[in-house]
């Protein structure tokens, strides 16, 4: 039999329900819980539809250049950190 209520497997608290995870598996979550993922999984799709074509065309070009692919990730990673302790721009 299948229990409909559970720990939350995000944050532990004791008001999970059952969901699924669009992997064919369940988890429980609380409402907060799903909110940040149905968020999270909002924001993965916008990256993917701004940027994914064109970091795409870019590791074709570039991808079997190691040099080139620690640049990828150097300017990446630059980029993230930039964004952390600046926060976003908003309307800029
Ligand atoms: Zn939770």
């Amino acid at each position: 039999m299948t229990v409909l209520t559970g720990e939350c497997d995000g944050c532990g608290s004791k008001d999970g329900v059952l969901i699924g995870t669009g992997k064919g598996g369940t988890d429980y979550h609380c409402a907060k819980c799903i909110q940040d993922l149905a968020l999270y999984d909002a924001a993965e799709q916008h990256m993917e539809l701004l940027l994914g074509e064109a970091l795409r065309a870019w590791v074709i070009a570039w991808g079997n250049n190691p040099q080139m692919m620690r640049l990828l990730g150097s300017i990446v990673g630059d980029a993230v950190a930039h964004m952390q302790q600046e926060g976003p721009q908003h309307g800029r």
